[in-house]
């Protein structure tokens, strides 16, 4: 799960990680009103929303007066931003975050994630802050420096200092820094994150270290733990069909294509995106309707499908090892009545109950290609969706 970006300095801020007084606005009202409290010569209008890069797309603008906070203020909340992170249909701004500016001496970028190949929690460090992590990784990546975090003890300080050195932190910040490191770690293990994401941590003028942006996501199997955290979700920054989806305890993640996946078992849901993909297809989603699946919850996952109005045909994969073909069969027919079905659907069942579930879709009346294998199944929903 991911959180906005002054609610990530909230929680770092409770932990003693330095960051920038700021506060949030929902209008133009709020954010001048804010920015009159924190009473800074210098104010930065941010736009919050879940994803990076707004600076680039407008989304960050610093305000020397009031005038200046009300303009940006009134330029931003409501706007569409597309960032590199956002895809081309953009995200709406309605937050800003109101904060005091720095007088940034030098940008650096400071990472924590999970490294699966050596099963540590990694910290990444790099001078080359501000700008995207990726493209120092792809053209300089001598420039990023790593320490491996042992679970049993923890982050070091020396590792701290380390990284802190190896990024070129002035020296008489590298005390602070490592301070700041520290401080990052503790929040991430604590509050079960997956990734925390600091670009850019600044020095600044009068000598100090601070994260000026704060990117942290959250494993969404902690989060019964963290109720804090769960507190934080904004769920206009979440698609309604995943949402939806999540209460019928569906796997569901929408994505770009147009071919509607219904598979049971994450591994099957995988490969049948892949062999969509082999015959030149698009997946429109990702969707696992689980081992124990009732034919209402089939319903409701056919009903999350048929909402995405980029779908134009529905394949449909379903091995019935615990999960019965029938009971998919039953499923697909409820919701095919239930909503109309005007595009093309392919069905591939294999496995218990096989030739039920088979009889129930040939005798239901509903316009359906059967398939007989994983492969000719994709090839016919591709073929009759192009
Ligand atoms: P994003 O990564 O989404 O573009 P950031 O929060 O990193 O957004 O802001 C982009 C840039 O704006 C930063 O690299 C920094 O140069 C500048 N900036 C952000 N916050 C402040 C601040 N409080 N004071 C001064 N400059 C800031
Ligand atoms: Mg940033």
């Amino acid at each position: 799960m991911n959180i906005h970006e002054y609610q990530g300095k909230e929680l770092l801020r409770q932990y003693g990680v330095a960051v920038p007084n700021g506060k949030v606005a929902f209008s133009v009202e709020e954010a001048v009103e804010a920015a009159k409290e924190l009473g800074s010569d210098v104010s930065v209008v941010k736009a919050q929303i879940h994803a990076g890069g707004r600076g680039k797309a407008g989304g960050v603008k610093i305000a020397k007066t009031e005038d200046e906070v009300r303009t940006y203020a009134d330029e931003i909340l409501g706007k569409t931003l597309v960032t590199h992170q956002t895809g081309s249909e953009g995200k709406e701004v309605k937050r800003l975050l109101i904060e005091e500016g720095s007088d940034i001496q030098s940008e650096y970028y400071i990472g924590l994630v999970l490294d699966r190949a050596t099963s540590r929690i990694v910290m990444m460090g790099s001078e080359e802050g501000g700008t995207e992590i990726e493209q120092v990784a792809e053209e300089t990546p001598e420039k990023i420096f790593r320490e491996y975090i042992d679970p049993a003890v923890g982050m070091q300080a020396y590792q701290a200092r380390r990284l802190a050195f190896n990024i070129n932190i002035p020296k008489k910040l590298v005390g602070q820094a490592a301070k700041f490191m520290l401080g990052l770690y503790k929040v991430f293990i604590e509050k079960d994150c997956s990734v925390a994401e600091i670009n850019p941590l600044v020095t600044t003028g009068d000598g100090s270290v601070m994260a000026l942006d704060a990117k942290l996501n959250f494993d969404s199997n902690a989060l019964y733990r963290q109720k804090d955290v769960l507190d934080f979700r904004d769920l206009d920054e979440e698609d309604p069909k995943e949402i939806e989806a999540s209460k019928f305890d569906l796997s569901y993640i929408a994505l770009d294509g147009n071919i509607g996946c219904m598979v049971n078992g994450a591994g099957l849901a995988m490969s049948t995106m892949d062999i969509i993909k082999h015959y030149n297809g698009d997946p429109a989603n990702f969707l696992d309707v689980g081992g124990g699946a009732t034919a209402e919850k089939v319903t409701e996952a056919f009903k999350i499908i048929l909402e995405d109005d980029q779908v134009k045909g529905i394949y449909v994969n379903i091995f019935g090892g615990i999960m019965k073909c029938d009971v998919i069969a039953e499923g697909v027919v409820e919701a095919t009545k239930q909503i109309g079905l005007e595009i093309p659907l392919v069905v591939r069942l294999e496995g218990t109950n096989v030739e039920t579930g088979k009889k129930i879709l040939e005798e239901s009346g509903l316009n359906i290609t059967a398939a007989d294998s994983m492969a000719d199944g994709a090839q016919k929903i591709v073929s009759q969706v192009k």
